[in-house]
């Protein structure tokens, strides 16, 4: 199915083909005409689905001529505002829009600025655009299309009341676009009532990544972790790796060590600045920096291509949360791997990620790695089936659990 079918307009199309996209992926057929159409749309789909240009698209050909801000994005952070504002000013060439990102953690001026010049699109998190709505730089009365992105996430992260503070600046008659990579009752419950008769999209849950993924767990002595990686990274092949690490003390731990091992790695977590962060992802991309060690809230959403390997240092107290880290890699229906350490503590995690993958993952040893006593799980013959509190639940009240234990 081309894209042309799905009513886009003849400069979108021609723009969706020369960033190379040959057909549309199953979120962007099932939603792009549903948005062109104006209706509500709720999006369960995750980050590699292509959604981005499911609402991306639609919008900017949706949008109106009048003057001032006709469509607004607000997305958890700073990665996927610049993410989506990159899809929005390629295409929005071709449609003539307009766009800016409004986050924190940069000055005002060069954002206000660019208000000031005019924009048809915001692209921005929760905090920054209230504030910016706070000094009068930004009028969202003539809104025509908002979009809330990574909702669950925005959930977990707390930004709940930060987002019905703009939802009330809004004007009521507009259309509204939810995306989630799971959609828990509160989300609805939230924002239920702000929708009107909204059309549900639900994109094949996580089976498909996972599939492609080559996935082995590493049983080893906690203590041994640190060698283990070192081990692993020292002499390997393994071109783009991303190392997920619990917590960014831990980060910034191994990337001292692995630094004086003289491997090429760099850290990234939300304490470094956003120009840090930025270095930091472009050296990964040109493949400066092989070795990338990040915490999960800023590696979600990062786009990055073709990443070989994801490393689990820890593995996610919420399994959703290692189903999108190893969804990093084989991007595009390209192969990947992922590894994860396991020590005694963290079989539960195992087990839970087991149920929600519905697959038994294969333990592998490191071949010549003098492994110390380490716990070693029993060979199970079935998966325990999904529970209904893991896959749709217990999302948010993990992570606030989490981040308390920080
Ligand atoms: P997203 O889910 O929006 O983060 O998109 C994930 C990646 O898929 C991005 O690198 C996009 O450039 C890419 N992508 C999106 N749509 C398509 C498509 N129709 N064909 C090929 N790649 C795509």
């Amino acid at each position: 199915m081309p894209f042309t079918s799905l009513g886009l307009a003849e400069p979108l199309v021609k723009e969706v083909a020369d960033m190379g996209y040959r057909e549309p992926t199953p979120i962007q057929k099932a939603a792009i005409p549903e948005v062109l159409a104006g209706r509500d749309v709720i999006g369960c789909a995750q980050t590699g689905t292509g959604k981005t240009a499911a609402f991306i698209l639609p919008t900017l050909q949706r949008i109106s001529d009048k003057p001032g801000i006709k469509a607004l994005v607000v997305t958890p952070t700073r990665e996927l505002a610049d993410q989506i504002h990159e899809l929005a000013l390629t295409c929005g060439k071709a449609t003539g829009h307009r766009t800016v990102t409004l986050y924190g953690g940069v000055s005002y001026s060069p954002q206000e600025e660019k208000l000031r010049a005019g924009v048809d699109l915001v692209v921005a998190t929760p905090g920054r655009l209230l504030d910016m709505i706070g000094r009068g730089a930004v009028r969202l009365s003539g809104l025509e299309v908002l979009v809330l992105d990574e909702a669950d996430r925005m959930l977990d992260m707390g930004f709940w009341p930060d987002v019905k503070r703009i939802i009330d600046f809004l004007p009521h008659k507009r259309q509204t676009l939810l995306f989630s990579a799971t959609m828990s009752p509160k989300i609805l419950e939230f924002i239920g009532a702000t929708l009107n008769k909204p059309v549900s999209i639900e994109i094949g849950r996580p089976a498909t990544p996972v599939k492609l993924v080559d996935q082995a767990i590493y049983p080893v002595n906690a203590m041994q972790k640190t060698d283990l990686l070192l081990e692993l990274l020292k002499g390997s092949d393994m071109q783009r790796v991303l190392i997920f690490v619990q917590t960014k003390r831990m980060v910034d731990r191994l990337f001292n060590i692995l630094k004086r091992a003289g491997l090429p790695a760099a850290p990234i977590h939300s304490d470094l600045s956003q120009s840090q962060r930025q270095r930091t992802l472009s050296d990964f991309k040109t493949g400066q920096c092989r070795f990338l060690l990040a915490t999960d809230i800023v590696a979600r959403g990062i786009d990055i291509e073709s990443v070989s390997h994801v490393i689990n240092f820890d593995l996610p107290a919420n399994p959703e949360d290692y189903v999108h880290r190893i969804g990093r890699t084989a991007r595009a229906g390209e192969g990947g791997s992922a590894i994860s350490f396991l020590d005694a503590a963290e079989i539960g995690n195992l087990r839970e990620i087991e149920a929600l993958i519905g697959r038994l993952l294969p333990c592998k040893d490191l071949p010549g790695f003098n492994y110390r006593e380490r716990f070693i799980p029993s060979v199970k013959k079935k998966v325990s089936r999904p529970t209904k509190r893991l896959v749709f639940n217990g999302g948010a009240r993990r992570a606030t659990q989490r981040r308390r234990r920080r």
